[in-house]
């Protein structure tokens, strides 16, 4: 649902987003606009951070950058708002096939009284007269019942088409919901749903789940180079790779910024151990190349830690410890992997 600031509350955003627009020379658009006041409500975190990280990177604020940042978050509210929409529409469908066969059921009851009657009639028929008109009262009943049924089944067909075009159109919007605008892989959304489920499900099968979290290696250095639009190839390149590397159930996501991760269901630390190898080798064996002008900027390279869930923990502690495997890999040297194991045994000594 959408949020209503007071006219107070919502005087001061406007003010501050206006202020701001014209600090960053922003086109007055309604679309940039509803950006903007969403910054200045604070009351997305995510939105802040990716706009926090374009102003300290004195990145231009251009139409397509502002269309990507709406498209991530401020779209959210639209989101659930169509999901709602469609959701009324397809009881409203229902309820309309309901009617219709309410009504068809009232009409067979009368249907089947009428032949029952019929049948009376006929039975004590005493004179031709008398049989012919029962069963011409029975031919027209029954006339009337099958072009009942036949409009019934028409309007059945209509409104089940109805209902299976309104089905897809909310899988499209929660799948589009889901994903990363850049990358086209899972966004942090689906990542955090996903790991909550996959570790219930660990804890009620007993099987084991590992999580990766990478991130790219002066990613910052290869903006300042090469410029943003290379980096955000570079981020649906990786986004590829590790989508490829995901197999068997495992999920990959764009955790944030550069940071990406893979869950891994049913797996020992060996098993992940592997798919991040694979990702690491894969991501730095790419060359990255201008396709229109063939100029090359040479390779990136991506740390991994990796965490197994301790069955009953919440599932931050799971993360965290990813995280901090993946922060000792950057410090081991970069373009390497880390294991919790590995870590904790490093820390112990
Ligand atoms: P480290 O090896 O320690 O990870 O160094 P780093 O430079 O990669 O890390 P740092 O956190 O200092 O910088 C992350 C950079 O990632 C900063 C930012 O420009 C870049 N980045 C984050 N999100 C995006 C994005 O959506 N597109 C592009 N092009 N760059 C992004
Ligand atoms: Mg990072
Ligand atoms: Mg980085």
């Amino acid at each position: 649902m959408e949020h209503v600031d007071g006219p107070s509350q919502a005087k001061e955003y406007a003010d501050t987003a206006l202020q701001l627009m014209l600090r960053y020379e922003i086109p007055a658009t309604p679309a940039n606009f509803e950006v903007w006041y969403t910054y200045a409500s604070g009351r997305d975190t995510e939105l802040n951070e990716a706009l926090d990280l374009l102003i300290t990177n004195n990145q231009p604020f251009t139409q397509d950058q502002n269309l990507a940042v709406a498209q991530q978050h401020v779209r959210t509210a639209d989101t659930s708002d169509t999901v709602h929409e469609t959701s009324l529409k397809i009881e409203e469908s229902v309820n309309t096939v309901l009617g219709f066969v309410s009504e068809a059921n009232d009409g067979a009851v009368s249907y089947g009284e009428s032949l029952e009657s019929n049948l009376g009639a006929m039975a004590n028929a005493e004179n031709l007269e008398s049989l012919r008109r029962a069963v011409e009262t029975l031919v027209s009943d029954t006339k009337g019942m099958t072009a009942q049924n036949s409009l019934l089944k028409g309007r059945l067909e209509e409104s089940s088409k109805e209902i299976q075009s309104l089905r897809e159109h909310l899988e499209s919007v929660q799948k589009e919901a889901m994903t990363d605008g850049l990358t086209g892989i899972a966004n942090r959304k689906f990542f955090d749903t996903s790991l909550r489920q996959e570790a219930t499900n660990a804890m009620e099968t007993g099987s084991e789940l590992c999580l990766l979290l990478g991130d790219i290696d002066h990613f910052k250095k290869f903006n300042d180079n090469y410029g943003h639009q290379v980096g955000d190839q570079v981020l649906k390149l990786v986004g590829m790779i590790l989508k490829d590397s995901a197999k068997d159930g495992a999920i990959a996501a764009r955790y944030g910024g550069e940071e990406f991760a893979i869950i891994v269901p049913q797996s020992d630390l060996d098993k992940a151990q592997e798919i991040a190898e694979s990702v690491r080798m894969t991501v730095a064996s790419k060359r990255i190349r201008k396709r229109s002008t063939g100029e090359d900027f040479g390779n990136i390279t991506m740390s991994i830690g990796i965490s197994k869930f301790k069955p009953g923990e919440p599932v931050v502690d799971l993360i965290q410890r990813a995280d901090e495997s993946l922060y000792f890999a950057k410090n081991a040297g970069r373009n390497r992997i880390a294991t919790e194991q590995e870590l904790a045994a490093a820390t112990s000594d």
